[in-house]
């Protein structure tokens, strides 16, 4: 029976791992699709997958849920080894971005295909869950996008899976209703319904506002993984510095081997700023969520962006100083492209040799 309890969903930590992968390797001929990944689901959360296109997202799910074999890696889920077992034994449900639903079958029946036992409550429970206890004797083709969706979601929740796996499911729907299935999705996980999650998107706004944590990817690889506010505020690479964040992190020229970077929400306009500072000559000016997005040089030539309150009404020509706390520029090896944790003196010295200000 699905209950209708609310239940507190505290994410666990690593020791006690829901899911744990190892080691996940995966060729296409010539290509590699996974170069050895590792990453575990802790209790109770929604892990988003993150990375753009051609990554290896789907590879990785579909690798966890069995339907591709990996050429290597061990996959342990709720403490047993499920790398050797076929997908219909591994306790794992999938959500695929087009619902997949069967055409000739109902609502209900499609819902009911995820189901081993006779008790037919749980379809009940779950269309009740899903808002969509009105659309159970209806056919796919007479459903809205969204109502496929949730149709898909329902029919992986009643079977109640150890794991849940979402390959970008709302990618095939409008910004809104995206917004609303992805506060659906977190209500489902905040009442105790939705067993431990991986959702794959490309869509930063959207991993953001879903996860619990968020692993980057990138060319098959796990770059980082972390909470929302810890891949903002301490990016590992200038890769994930760059791939999260809006509007985007600029990147200052290197100089001696190192690179600085700044969210254009982290600089302040104004005069009598601390930390490090900068006066810019306006060269654009955009409405941005929250203010102007103002793009500008400094006498050096080098672009900043910050984000300025919609009373100021910065012009282009006009001159602007500009400071930012100097914790909250980040410094990158040119080389290799990581983050490197250096005094703030050292990092201030830098800002006034690149920006001469
Ligand atoms: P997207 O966001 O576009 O779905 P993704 O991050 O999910 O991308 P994958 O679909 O996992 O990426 O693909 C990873 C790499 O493996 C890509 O280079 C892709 O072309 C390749 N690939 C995936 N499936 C196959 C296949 N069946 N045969 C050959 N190459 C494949």
């Amino acid at each position: 029976m699905i209950a209708d309890s609310v239940a507190t969903t505290v994410a666990g930590d690593a020791d006690d791992a829901v899911l744990r992968v190892a080691g996940a390797a995966k060729r296409f001929g010539a290509s590699v699709a996974l170069g050895g990944v590792d990453l575990d689901v802790r209790p109770h959360e929604i892990l988003v997958l993150l990375g753009a296109s051609g990554c290896g997202k789907t590879t990785l799910l579909r690798g966890i849920a069995g339907l591709t074999p990996l050429d290597e890696g061990t996959i342990i889920l709720g403490g047993r080894s499920i790398t050797e077992l076929a997908p219909a034994s591994r306790d794992i449900a999938m959500v695929f971005q087009d619902g997949a639903l069967f055409p000739h079958l109902t609502v209900e029946k499609n819902i009911a295909v995820g189901l081993r036992t006779r008790d037919r409550s749980p379809i009940a429970d779950g269309a009740r869950l899903l808002r969509i206890d009105g659309l159970l004797q209806r056919l796919p083709h007479e459903l809205s996008g969204g109502q496929r969706q949730r149709v898909g979601i329902a029919r992986a929740l009643v079977r109640r899976p150890a794991l849940m796996l979402m390959d970008e499911p709302f990618a095939a729907l409008d910004a809104d209703l995206r917004l609303e299935l992805r506060r659906e999705l977190r209500r489902l996980h905040e009442v105790g319904e939705l067993a431990e999650t991986i959702f794959v998107t490309h869509d930063q706004t959207e991993a953001l506002g879903i996860a619990d944590r968020i692993a980057v990817m990138s060319a098959g690889v796990i770059v980082q993984q972390g909470t929302p506010t810890e891949l903002l505020e301490t990016p590992q690479t200038l890769g994930v510095a760059r791939f999260l964040g809006v509007p985007r992190i600029v990147v200052l020229p290197a100089l001696h081997s190192l690179v600085l970077a700044v969210r254009p929400t982290d600089l302040r306009a104004g005069d009598g700023g601390t930390g490090a500072t900068a006066h810019i000559t306006i060269t654009a000016v955009e409405p941005f969520a929250g203010g102007w997005l103002v793009s500008g040089r400094t006498g050096a030539g080098i672009e900043l962006e910050v984000v300025v309150p919609w009373e100021r009404s910065p012009q282009l020509g006009e001159q602007l100083s500009v400071s930012c706390p100097t914790d909250r520029i980040h410094v990158f090896d040119e080389a290799t492209g990581h983050r490197l944790d250096q005094p703030s003196a050292r990092t201030l010295e830098l800002w006034r040799e690149v920006t001469h200000s």
